[in-house]
């Protein structure tokens, strides 16, 4: 990143945000509750509401996070599809799973639950600003943020929260840790079709059998007659070494695995995701702090991430107007269970233990919660999943 005098400085802001997602609104909100006369910038290239291509599944715990900043209520009006069903499909022997899960996770279009999320940072006196940055400037007394007419907006402090093809993550160069490398990079499709009627109700994952996992098809019921449903896969795992997988052919994995899902498909969009190696990172540089997936918080066996861009935006929020050292804080948050779900991404990859970690959910709905929590937000590989494996694998 360019040090070095800021010209041309149009504004002067406690916090600078970039990027208005999940990660963004939720920096906004965590330095608004920690300092309610905090003047924050939000920033972002699009209006909204604007799509984002997600599979629109909002972990609960995503919700418990926002409580903490004062935000309330946000998804309460918004049908829930209560049950999860899990299959390998064309493994024989293989039990299809399907429980109602302890806490759901609840589908919602990004167009909708963003708008919400930056509708109540601005509520709590963030200005959003449409605007596309392209560079980010430190120097002795704070931060320019270089946008792309060439003003310069500084701030004590700025946040890149501008995702998986952040712009202030470039800025920050190698010094960021873990660097985005092969092998960390996931790439799915998503379109929007009417619901199958025997999905109707349920989020449904299908791994495959014969590809490199982690890689599996969804269909999530988003409660007006449509699934989000979509397929992803690592970018250079071993079926397609080098090169990514067309959007044509992501979407022809996602027929074979759910057929009849892709049907009437509507808003079809390939996007990438940088997973989560597990690792402690360094997620700040001097006085700009990463979140999200501009942070590279991706669940590596779901792909599920606005779980960590909320708990990850919070943190930075609070980190840049309240003090503290935003790594430490995120690391103590999230690693323990980066751990988790790194060590349970190279389980997937097994046959063996995959299906011996379904046939432990079909035995105890217990083990079937627990792993839902490590694919969707805190959870661990438990005692109970350890020895439900260890089972199903010694009666296998
Ligand atoms: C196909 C797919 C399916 C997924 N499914 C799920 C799921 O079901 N559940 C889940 O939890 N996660 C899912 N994810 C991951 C999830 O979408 C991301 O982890 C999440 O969006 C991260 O939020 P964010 O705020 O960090 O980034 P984003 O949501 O990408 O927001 C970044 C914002 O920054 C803005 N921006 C970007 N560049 C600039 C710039 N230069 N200047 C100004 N603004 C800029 C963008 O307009 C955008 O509004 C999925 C991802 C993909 C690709």
């Amino acid at each position: 990143m360019a040090a070095g005098t800021l010209g041309g400085v149009s504004e002067h802001w406690d916090l600078v945000v970039v990027g208005a997602g999940p990660a963004g609104s939720a920096a906004a909100l965590g330095a608004l509750h920690q300092r309610p006369d905090a003047r924050v910038l939000l920033l972002d290239r699009a209006d909204f509401p604007r799509d984002k291509v997600c599979g629109d599944g909002v972990a609960p715990h995503a919700l418990d996070v926002l409580a903490t900043v004062g935000v309330t209520g946000l998804l309460g009006d918004w049908p829930v599809a209560p049950r999860l069903r899990i299959s390998v499909v064309g493994a024989a022997g293989v039990p299809v799973v399907e429980e109602a899960m302890a806490r759901p996770a609840q589908v919602v279009p990004r167009a909708v639950l963003d708008e919400r999320l930056v509708r109540a940072a601005v509520e709590r006196g963030a200005v959003l600003r449409r605007a596309r940055v392209r560079d980010v400037l430190q120097d002795g007394a704070g931060v320019g943020v270089v946008l792309t007419d060439g003003e310069v907006v500084r701030g004590r402090i700025a946040v890149g929260a501008d995702g998986a093809h952040s712009e202030v993550r470039r800025a920050l160069g190698p010094a960021v840790v873990p660097p985005q490398r092969r092998g960390t990079t996931a790439i799915a499709v998503r379109a929007y079709a009417p619901v199958l009627p025997e999905h109707a109700g349920v989020q449904v994952l299908a791994f495959s059998q014969d590809t490199d996992r982690p890689s599996y098809a969804w269909s999530f019921p988003v409660g007006d007659g449509r699934a989000n449903v979509g397929f992803g896969q690592l970018v250079d795992s071993r079926s397609s070494v080098g090169e990514a997988p067309t959007r044509a052919r992501l979407l022809e994995r996602l027929e074979e695995l759910l057929p009849g899902t892709t049907a009437g498909a509507e808003q079809v969009a390939g996007h990438p995701l940088p997973l989560s190696t597990g690792r402690s990172g360094v997620w700040s540089v001097g006085r700009v702090l990463l979140a999200g997936d501009a942070a590279s918080l991706v669940n590596p066996v779901t792909g599920e991430g606005i779980y960590y861009a909320v708990l990850s935006g919070v943190l930075a929020g609070r980190a840049a107007v309240g003090g503290g050292r935003y790594d430490a804080m995120l690391a103590e948050a999230l690693v323990g269970h980066l751990r988790h779900t790194d060590l349970a991404a190279r389980l997937v990859r097994s046959d063996r233990l995959l299906h011996a970690a379904l046939r432990a959910s079909a035995h105890d709905s217990a083990v079937f919660d627990d792993l839902a929590d490590i694919g969707l937000a805190r959870g661990r590989l438990t005692r109970r999943v350890a020895g439900g494996m260890a089972r199903a694998l010694v009666g296998a």
